[in-house]
């Protein structure tokens, strides 16, 4: 058996193409631009370029983007105080921080200080508990984003197994909980799990976010079942010198077992970014006491 790929760059084109008319109907009803702000802070080559990425993709939807550059020795004081402002600027309808903040800096402390109904990445302790509820709220966009190939590529996920492999707050455990929330029978798997590739084999649904290159195997997987790779690793390619991003499964193998698998790259990293922009829209027409539409 040869699995399906799944075209995650060609699903998030699509939902930017449809996010582009929202924005459009927004703009209409509120006579403004939904809004996306982006903190930087420190000088990170790699949280440059999503950040750079990040503040491209707002405009090419036709929203506004404002991005903050602090320094690397930016206090936590001055940090707080910067979000404390997009918190009370009506422009703004979304705000992100880059993580991994610098040494020194309380991650949490200013995740909790954003306001919930502005956490576009959705890492809010309030969103995730609005999540664990049912509730609305603002969903990581990882996890929202793979969920949406899940559902596109199988329909309705009701009782199906699903194993989730990780449990960080911003993968792992919003993949679960929306796994729950589609009626799965969801495991978390993590570093502790015993017999990982026994409690692989039962899934029909595979989400890997581990970190760890071509951990999951093709006997891991049971036939047929689709696979969502999370994993994101830079590894050494066969030309000496030369790199090359894998994901989390062993790709070669898998395809040979699995029915369907996002390819890494071009599989789940495509959707974070569309998703973040469609959490932004989502947050602008709920703040504006707007009906969101159908399909957003
Ligand atoms: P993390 O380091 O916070 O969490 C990794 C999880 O893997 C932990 O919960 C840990 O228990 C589990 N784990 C570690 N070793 C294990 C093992 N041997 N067996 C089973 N479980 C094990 O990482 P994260 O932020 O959740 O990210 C996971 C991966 O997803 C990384 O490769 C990251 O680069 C990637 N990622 C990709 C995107 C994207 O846009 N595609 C977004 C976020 C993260």
């Amino acid at each position: 058996m040869t699995a399906a790929i799944i075209d995650g760059k060609a699903f998030a084109d699509g939902l930017r193409a449809r996010l582009a008319d929202f924005v459009a109907d927004f703009v209409a009803k509120a006579g403004r631009k939904p809004g996306l702000a982006v903190v930087l802070v420190g000088e990170d080559p790699a949280s440059a370029v999503y950040v750079r990425s990040k503040g491209k993709a707002t405009e090419a939807a036709g929203m506004a983007s404002f991005t903050y550059r602090m320094p690397a020795d930016t206090s936590q004081e001055a940090l707080l105080a910067k979000v404390a402002e997009l918190n009370a600027d009506p422009a703004v309808d979304g705000i992100l921080v880059q993580l991994p903040l610098p040494k020194g800096l309380r991650e949490d402390e200013v995740i909790a200080a954003i306001d919930p109904d502005k956490d576009v990445d959705g890492f809010h302790p309030i969103n995730a508990g609005r999540l664990a509820s049912g509730l609305p709220g603002l969903v990581p966009c990882t996890p929202l984003g793979s969920l949406m190939l899940l559902k596109d590529r199988l329909g309705s996920l009701s009782g199906l197994d699903a194993v989730v492999i990780g449990r960080s707050n911003i993968v792992g455990k919003p993949m679960a909980q929306l796994l729950l929330a589609e009626s799965c029978t969801v495991t978390i798997a993590h570093s502790r799990t015993k017999n990982l590739p026994e409690v692989v084999k039962r899934a029909d649904i595979v989400v890997a976010a581990v970190g760890r290159p071509e951990m999951v195997k093709g006997d891991w997987i049971k036939p047929g079942a689709t696979v969502i790779d999370v994993g994101i690793n830079r590894v050494d390619a066969a030309e000496p010198g030369k790199t090359k991003l894998v994901g989390d499964v062993d790709y070669a193998e898998a395809l040979e077992v699995a029915g369907a698998i996002t390819p890494v790259p071009g599989g789940v990293g495509p959707m974070t970014i569309a998703v973040l922009l469609r959490n932004a829209v989502v947050a602008a027409y709920r703040r504006e006491g707007l009906e969101e539409p159908a399909g957003l």
